[in-house]
């Protein structure tokens, strides 16, 4: 099983080795796809977690039974071709550049490989042609 969730951390946690522990005691993968730390204040992290059923729910009840706040993070990002007036705003916009701009075409491309689901383009998009789905 595999869950893509964003933690939050209280601020006494964020010194804590919390997905070390993930990968020790709970037998699971984690894959950091990315981390923000606003010192003395919180930290977020968005975590790729994947293993057995049964340790994945452990996993995450000691989570929670910490204090880390556990929201499922966005699976997908979905771009409608047919809405799109390819303006480029979601491409200044994308922090992984996956929105590429053909600038011979003058057409938007999006590679879903690069995508890491931050939904930022989804937010932006002054023509809705991009939907987050969960
Ligand atoms: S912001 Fe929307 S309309 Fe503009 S290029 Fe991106 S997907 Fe297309
Ligand atoms: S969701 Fe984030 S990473 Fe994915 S295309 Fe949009 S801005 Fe880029």
């Amino acid at each position: 099983m595999n869950r893509k969730v964003t933690l939050v951390f209280p601020r006494e946690l964020v010194g804590e080795p919390i997905t070390y522990r993930l990968i020790k005691n709970y037998d699971l993968v984690v894959n950091i796809l990315k981390a923000k730390i606003i010192p003395y204040k919180e930290g977020k992290l968005d975590i790729e977690i994947s293993g057995e059923k049964d340790n994945l729910n452990r996993g995450i009840n000691y989570l929670t039974g910490l204090g880390v706040k556990v929201k499922p993070l966005a699976q997908q990002i979905k771009w409608d071709k047919d809405k799109c007036v390819h303006c480029t705003a979601c491409v200044a916009l994308c922090p992984v550049g996956a929105f590429e701009v053909d600038r011979k075409e003058r057409t938007v491309s999006f590679n879903e490989e690069k995508c890491i689901i931050c939904g930022i383009c989804a937010l932006s998009c002054p023509y809705k042609a991009i939907e987050i789905l969960f």
